[in-house]
C-alpha cells in the first residue's frame, strides 16, 4: 500500500528526515516510538505533500502510484489521512460542517447530508460522545481527550486506506484509550486496512496489535521489531540508542 525509499526531508537548511525506508501493506499496524524532535510528525506531514518541507531525495508510493507530484487533497482522495498532534480550533465552524466539506472534498461522488448527519452521530455516540457535539464549533473549547476522539471521528467520516495518527493518545484517560482502541480494532478488523501510530505509551499498543514498531531517531528508523520494542522502551527509553558521548569525543 505504502512505499517509502530513502525519503529526505529538509525545513531550509534544517535535515530532519534522513533516508526513511518503510513499507506498509494493507492489514498492518505500524508504529513509531522515537524522541520528541525526531522527525516523526514531519514524516506524517510530507507523506501527505505539507510544501513547507522540502524532498531532495526519496521517493512516496501509495498503491503503487508516485505521490511526488500530487497535492495533499490527491492525496487525501487516494485514501490517506492524518491525524492532528494538535488539532486546531475552528472558529464559526461545526464539527459537522467541517467533516462534510472534508468528505466531499475526499469524495466528490458524496452528496447526501441527510445520512452524514445520522452517521456522524453514530460515530460520536460510539466513542461515547454526545450527539450534539457534531453542532459544536470545531474543537473549540474540547478538553484534550474530545480532541482526540473527534481527531477518530473524522477518520472513521473519511474512512481512508491508510491513517497516520500521530500521538492520538497522548493526554488522554485510561477509558478513552480503550474506547479509541476499539474503534481502531474495528477499523482494521477485515484486514483491508491499515495503521501507522505514534505514541509515547504503551496503554493504546495494548489494546490493539501491532504488527511493526520501528525505533525513530534522528530522523531515520533505526530498528524494527515487534511488540517486545515497546516493552524495551518502556523500561529504558531511548538512551541506549543514542551515541554516547564522553566530554566532546563521541565514543
Ligand atoms: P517529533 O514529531 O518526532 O517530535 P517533529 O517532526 O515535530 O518531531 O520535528 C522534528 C524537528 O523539526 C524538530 O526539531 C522541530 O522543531 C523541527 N520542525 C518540524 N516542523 C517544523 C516547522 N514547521 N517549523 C520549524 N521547525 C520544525
Ligand atoms: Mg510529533
Amino acid at each position: 500500500m505504502l512505499q517509502i525509499s530513502n525519503l529526505h526531508a529538509q525545513l531550509e537548511e534544517q535535515k530532519i528526515l534522513n533516508g526513511i525506508n518503510l513499507t506498509v501493506n494493507p492489514g498492518e499496524i505500524h508504529v513509531i516510538l522515537g524522541p520528541n524532535g525526531s522527525g516523526k510528525s514531519t514524516l506524517g506531514r510530507v507523506i501527505l505533500g505539507d510544501d513547507k518541507y522540502q524532498v531532495p531525495e526519496g521517493e512516496i508510493k501509495f498503491n503503487g502510484s508516485d505521490f511526488t507530484d500530487l497535492e495533499p487533497s490527491e492525496r487525501a482522495q487516494a485514501g490517506y489521512f492524518l491525524s492532528f498532534q494538535s488539532p486546531p480550533e475552528i472558529d464559526g465552524v461545526s464539527v459537522r460542517e467541517f467533516l462534510f466539506a472534508a468528505k466531499k472534498a475526499s469524495d466528490p461522488a458524496f452528496s447526501s447530508s441527510y445520512k452524514f448527519k445520522k452517521g456522524l452521530k453514530e460515530t460520536f455516540t460510539d466513542l461515547r460522545l454526545p450527539e450534539d457535539f457534531t453542532e459544536r464549533e470545531t474543537n473549540l473549547g474540547f478538553s484534550g481527550g474530545e480532541r482526540k476522539k473527534a481527531e477518530v471521528a473524522a477518520m472513521l467520516t473519511l474512512d481512508p486506506q491508510l491513517a497516520f495518527l500521530d500521538e492520538i493518545d497522548s493526554g488522554v484517560d485510561i477509558d478513552t484509550i480503550r474506547e479509541i482502541g476499539s474503534q481502531l480494532r474495528t477499523f482494521t478488523e477485515d484486514k483491508t486496512k491499515s495503521l501507522i501510530i505514534v505514541s509515547h505509551s504503551d496503554k493504546l499498543l495494548q489494546e490493539i496489535t501491532p504488527t511493526h514498531v520501528h525505533v525513530f531517531l534522528d530522523g531515520k528508523v533505526i530498528e524494527t521489531g515487534g511488540h517486545e520494542l515497546v516493552e524495551k522502551i518502556q523500561a529504558e527509553g531511548f538512551d541506549g540508542y543514542k551515541p554516547k558521548v564522553k566530554g566532546f569525543e563521541v565514543i
